[in-house]
């Protein structure tokens, strides 16, 4: 029984929202309750000054009054300070404490009255007694046990007194008290439920915010975040970007953006497999993440591009140094799984200094990039007013090369090649020419990526066949002929297929026509490249691997591409006499040739040493400028003309000394 009562009377502190509520209602409320009950003490008092004893008129409701300005002052004090958990629920207590208190004082109190005076005075205890509970009931509302206590304290010996005063009026008045009373003690269970209620929902809410609040910060953070290296991705390095750009521009200080390319990272990815290629991924983003700081920003663009901020204030020999020091840690082999690969980094550089927006920076670094990897494989390269101006010649190139008449101002150069024994002429390979009426004589290094930026490549390629193929035709039959493809045209069934029509349409036999491929090129797409390859193979044409040697050429590929020759690069001709290095390289190249079943051709032969030096290395066929540079049709016809008449010659004297 007690313990119930106990836990009647308690404050439910298991509930810290209703505690807080409560707690915030009554700091507001409190104040106005006592003022009130001050005011009516007062009232009471005064009107019974003359009749009642000093104790009953001055002392206790002085006393009283006392009790209530302690109580304002203590809430007062406390309304702006940060209430703990149980500071709250201690206050809450001690106001259901004091208010039983205070109601068994004013109730005495006011009883005490009754027998002086007259009737009016009377009748204004009843009164004062009837309105102070009413009020501190309202003002308890949001406490339901001290008001529902203070209402007992107050009404049972109020209904009680006055019913049994004998008076018919203090018997009415108990009455209707009593039944008011009723009527509020329903109303205050009501509200409080619907109170208690009302914090329950809105804990509920909190509840679901803070979950909601939390799943899209997760959800940031993985939007943010590449799965699979767990550095920041594109999407978070483009907002990083564009956030320190304008803090750089306003703090007038130096930033920096690098894009770094994994260079030979295909060729893992195809001989090693995708998950090798995954966790050299992953070990490349953690050599990365060692230079990150709140300086250097580090993320993964795509596939083996990283991206990078560097807001420290370097100047450009430091800016090189750093980023070589990135790419020389990228360079380290990588040991997975048993294996280790060798790929490297190329990095393109743009200063914020250069100005531009996040774009146009963004650009420049790209241009800078695909620089080094031209020219500067595994190294850094900031970009520089050389590459502005290219740029601006760039964008004029394909401007006019949208605008070109293809079919009039594109022919080809024939430059021969050669057997390396009798020097006699096997055929020629097919060099492509513009002669533009505004930019004057392009080179095919320069048109044909604009050709492929401006996706023409497929029938800039069509055009040129058709005329190479139109003119070989008229050589004498057994001439050979070999046609440039571009990176486009390899992995482009469409293009492929427009070719073999093309080259059906010529009348020029397939078994004589090569087509020249980048191992570059091929690596951009191995399986669709293969698959063309294929088709072209089943039309009789042959494939020839152009360049060979300066890719990051991967063995392991090679054997898969069913090769007519492999052509190697003229890099390794030039020192070819001096170089012991280049000497083996081509050796090693020749060798492989040999064992796969497939001609190897010199390209670059610019000396008569050289070609002492090639053909004891037992290179087959040669090609360069030794033999002939790149000349007009007409000029084949007079060369192989030569040629076949010196053959004549050659047999009518054998003959002849026979
Ligand atoms: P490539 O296929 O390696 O062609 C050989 C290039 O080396 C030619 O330059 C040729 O003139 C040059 N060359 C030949 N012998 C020597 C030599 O002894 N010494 C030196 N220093 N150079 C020599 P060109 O004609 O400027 O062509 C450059 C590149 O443009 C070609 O390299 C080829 O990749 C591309 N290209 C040329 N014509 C076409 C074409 O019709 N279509 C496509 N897609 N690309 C073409
Ligand atoms: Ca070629
Ligand atoms: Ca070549």
């Amino acid at each position: 029984m007690f313990r119930r009562i106990r836990i009647f009377l308690a404050v439910d502190a298991e509930n810290p929202q209703l505690i807080k509520a409560q707690q915030a209602a009554f700091i507001k409320q409190v104040p106005l309750l006592y003022l009130m009950l001050m005011t009516n003490v007062v009232a009471l008092s005064l009107t019974h000054l003359s009749a009642a004893p000093p104790m009953l008129t001055l002392y206790i409701p002085g006393a009283l009054c006392l009790g209530c300005c302690i109580r304002i002052l203590g809430w007062w004090r406390s309304r702006h300070n940060i209430v703990s958990h149980e500071g709250a629920v201690r206050q809450l207590q001690s106001t259901v404490y004091v208010g039983v208190l205070l109601g068994v004082g004013f109730t005495s109190w006011s009883l005490s009255l009754f027998p002086y005076g007259n009737a009016y005075t009377q009748v204004h205890v009843a009164f004062f007694m009837a309105i102070t509970v009413i009020g501190c009931i309202f003002c308890l509302m949001h406490l339901r046990t001290a008001a529902l206590l203070i209402a007992g304290v107050v009404l049972i010996p109020f209904t009680v007194f006055f019913a049994t005063t004998g008076n018919s009026v203090f018997t009415a008045i108990a009455i209707n008290m009593a039944l008011v009373s009723v009527a509020m003690v329903y109303i205050l269970f009501k509200h409080y439920a619907g109170f208690v209620e009302l914090i329950e929902s809105q804990k509920a809410l909190v509840a679901k915010q803070a979950e909601t609040q939390k799943l899209s910060e997760e959800n940031r953070r993985l939007a943010d975040t590449d799965s699979l290296t767990e550095l920041p991705n594109r999407r978070s390095f483009r907002a990083e970007f564009v956030q320190r750009l304008a803090r750089a521009t306003a703090e007038q200080r130096k930033l920096a953006v690098g894009i770094i390319d994994l260079d030979g990272f295909k060729a893992v990815n195809d001989t090693f497999g995708h998950a090798a290629g995954d966790h050299l991924l992953i070990e490349a983003a953690r050599r990365l993440r060692a230079f990150s700081d709140d300086g250097i920003f580090c993320a993964r663009l795509s596939g083996d591009e990283f991206g990078l901020l560097i807001d420290a204030t370097l100047d450009d020999d430091q800016l090189v140094t750093l980023t070589e020091r990135i790419c020389q840690s990228l360079q380290q082999p990588y040991h997975i799984r048993g294996i280790t690969a060798n790929v490297s980094g190329s990095c393109g550089i743009a200063r914020h200094t250069d100005g531009g927006n996040a774009v146009q920076l963004f650009e420049r670094a790209d241009y800078a990039l695909y620089h080094a990897k031209q020219h500067r494989r595994g190294h850094a390269v900031v970009f520089s007013e050389d590459h502005e101006r290219q740029i601006v010649n760039r964008s004029r190139v394909d401007q006019e090369l949208k605008n070109a008449n293809l079919e009039a101002e594109f022919y080809v150069l024939f430059q021969p090649f050669v057997d390396s024994g009798s020097h006699a002429i096997l055929g020629f390979e097919a060099l492509a020419r513009w002669e533009s009426p505004s930019l004057g004589r392009v080179n095919p290094d320069v048109f044909i990526p604009a050709a492929e930026r401006g996706e023409m490549m497929g029938t800039v390629t069509n055009i040129l066949l058709r005329k190479a193929l139109a003119q070989a035709c008229q050589w004498p039959a057994g001439t050979r002929l070999s046609f440039n493809l571009s990176a486009r045209d390899i992995v482009s069934r469409e293009t492929i297929e427009m070719l073999l029509k093309t080259i059906a349409e010529s009348g020029f036999a397939p078994s004589c026509l090569d087509l020249e491929v980048t191992e570059t090129a091929v690596m951009t797409n191995f399986d669709l490249a293969v698959s063309n390859i294929n088709l072209l193979m089943a039309h009789g044409i042959g494939i020839a691997l152009d360049d060979f040697g300066t890719g990051h050429s991967s063995l392991g590929y090679v054997h898969r591409l069913p090769l007519r020759k492999i052509k190697i690069d003229r890099s390794f001709i030039a020192d070819i006499d001096t170089n012991v290095l280049s000497r083996n390289i081509v050796r090693t190249i020749v060798d492989l040739c040999r064992n796969i079943g497939c001609a190897c051709v010199i390209e670059g032969m610019e000396t008569a040493e050289q070609v002492v030096v090639l053909r004891a290395l037992g290179c087959g066929i040669m090609q360069g400028y030794y033999f002939g540079r790149p000349m007009p049709f007409a000029e084949t016809l007079e060369k192989l003309s030569a040629q076949s008449h010196a053959e004549k010659d050659f047999t009518e004297n054998r003959s002849a000394v026979a």
